[in-house]
């Protein structure tokens, strides 16, 4: 038995299924999750000592790369005047002022410790502000696990087969009502049939949790007129897209902007952090300024905020990564569609800059019924075959895989030579 395997034996026996995220479970790919010592740059050595070139990056922070030398010094620095004062600090201010200058649409932000926290609580602003119930999501997008949202929620549940989750009362889910993404006309009958009723209309701007499902064009600009239209708030959850599309985010990217956005991931620079912000009206009912109450005792926490404010400064300085990371995705997406045209494999890939999928479909994937039709069984295989050749990508056919500016043209070549041999 690997360590690896042993670990998860142990992990069985005390944490349900052995890992404290299902998307981390290899049960839907037939193998053993690998337990990771350490990680460096683009490359994640396990228990055995084996080395992955890893195109998980942690979910989407490790944007640097894994353990990137400034944000490491900058956490090192932060452990060594304590760990959490419960009393506001300095640094709160500089991450606010950072997020603040660098997306226009956020004139006030709160940190929380998760994306979950951060879009239940924008959720909770927006039905504030508007006094409105219902929210309209889409099919495919995740949110977090809050109960309100966990209604057709992408990939975690998509690969477990469950549907919704159990434990979850239908009073808690019957103010939101779900959305075909990419499809206008369907949030518009949503809205006619709930007139004066939608708080908010809450979207991943590039989909990211089904695949990767970008927006079609007119898409985002379209939900913003209907927002506009029936007075009900847009609220664009970049808890992946942020400053990973570009500094600004998808907001940036497709120039439309929202009201209310939520970050996570990589706005932690790997510590487990969240933010919400957006319009300073809507911003100032949150407590304790007014009426709607959120809350959170490590919420700001200094070693949190001393990787976030690293990373989030040198994403600020160097423009060049963005530069680089996109051209990095356009070459490995790029040659994998070249691929699945040379093999004729019925695949389908999508991407936007450093964020690509490819589905085991010969359809297009525009949406979550289409991302549906994917042969997990096919997508098993080819992971396992990456896996076995040194390659970690997230076991599930319904995640995006991350570039991060640690990786080269040479990991690209190396990658795009294995999806050759697996596709052949
Ligand atoms: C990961 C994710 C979340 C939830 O963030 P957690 O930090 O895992 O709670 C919310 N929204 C999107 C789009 C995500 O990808």
């Amino acid at each position: 038995m690997t360590k690896s395997e042993q670990l998860f034996q142990r992990a069985c026996g005390l944490i349900p299924g052995g890992v404290n995220s299902p998307v981390r479970a290899f049960g839907s790919v037939g193998e053993t999750p690998r337990f990771i010592k350490k990680a460096d740059g683009p490359y994640m050595i396990d228990a055995d000592g084996n080395q992955y070139l890893d195109y998980i990056c942690s979910w989407g922070p490790m944007i640097l790369g894994h353990n990137h030398p400034l944000v490491r010094e900058k956490v090192t620095e932060a452990c060594m005047n304590g760990l959490s004062y419960g009393a506001p600090t300095e640094a709160e201010v500089r991450m606010a002022e950072l997020i603040c200058e660098i997306v226009p649409s956020v004139e006030m932000v709160r940190m929380v410790n998760s994306g979950t926290e951060a879009v239940m609580s924008a959720i909770r602003a927006a039905r504030g502000f508007t006094g409105r119930n219902k929210i309209i999501k889409f099919a495919g997008c995740y949110h977090g696990h809050s109960d309100a949202l966990l209604v057709k929620a992408g990939s975690g549940v998509m690969t477990a087969g469950v549907p919704d989750s159990s434990g979850v009362p239908a009073g808690c889910t019957q103010d939101t009502l779900t959305a075909v993404y990419n499809d206008l006309s369907s949030v518009e009958a949503l809205f006619d049939s709930n007139k004066d009723q939608i708080a908010a209309v809450i979207v991943e701007p590039v989909a990211a949790n089904m695949g990767v499902v970008p927006p079609k064009e007119g898409f985002l600009a379209g939900l913003r007129a209907l927002c506009d239209r029936h007075q009900s708030l847009l609220i664009f959850d970049e808890v992946i897209t942020g400053f990973r599309l570009g500094a600004g985010g998808a907001q940036g990217y497709y120039g439309i902007r929202a009201d209310l956005v939520t970050y996570g991931k990589i706005i932690g620079g790997g510590m487990p952090v969240g933010a919400y912000g957006g319009r300073k009206d809507v911003m100032e009912m949150v407590a304790p300024v007014g009426a709607v109450y959120q809350a959170g005792t490590l919420s700001g926490n200094p070693i949190a905020m001393a990787a976030g404010i690293a990373q989030l400064t040198i994403l600020k300085d160097r423009p060049e990564i963005y530069k680089n990371i996109n051209e990095l995705g356009e070459k490995l997406y790029g040659g994998m569609e070249q691929i699945v045209k040379e093999t004729g494999a019925p695949c389908t890939v999508n991407h936007v800059g450093s964020l690509g999928c490819m589905f085991f479909t010969g359809q297009q994937v525009e949406n979550y019924a289409q991302a549906k039709t994917a042969d997990t069984e096919r997508f098993a295989r080819y992971f396992r075959f990456m896996l076995s050749h040194g390659v970690h990508l997230a076991p599930s056919q319904f995640e995006a895989m991350f570039l991060s500016n640690a990786h080269t043209e040479d990991h690209v070549e190396l990658t795009l030579d294995l999806v050759r041999q697996a596709l052949a």
